[in-house]
């Protein structure tokens, strides 16, 4: 018995790598966690001697959380690696990424060709 396989061309798609839509999805997860922690009254202070930052939760806590680049002390981020702290530290310092920036500008160089009076 002979098995016939017909192959089609596939249509190419314009959907970006998938390392690009795991990048995209990772920033607006931060994005949107930080926007939720900014909503629950969640602050990130600096202590002014250490220059620390730490985050303070809306709730009466005898507590503060350390965040830095590398993470956050609470349980939540010890657990699953990331919280809301973390990320809205990351959001308020700068360090979310813009998930669709602009594409690199390509200069070209030529020969003037013309030359607009002044
Ligand atoms: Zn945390």
């Amino acid at each position: 018995m002979t098995a016939i396989f017909q192959l089609r061309p596939t249509a190419r798609r314009s959907r970006p790598p998938l390392d690009e839509l795991t990048r995209r999805h990772r920033i607006e997860t931060l994005q949107r966690m930080a926007t939720q922690a900014e909503r629950a009254g969640v602050r990130i202070l600096v202590d002014r001697r250490t220059g620390q930052h730490v985050a303070l939760e809306p709730v009466a806590s005898p507590y503060c959380l350390l965040v830095d680049i590398t993470g956050c002390t609470c349980r939540h981020f010890g657990v699953w690696g990331r919280c809301g702290h973390h990320a809205l530290f990351l959001s308020q310092t700068g360090n979310i990424p813009d998930p669709d920036p602009d594409p690199d500008v390509t200069v070209i160089f030529g020969d003037v060709i013309a030359q607009v009076p002044a």
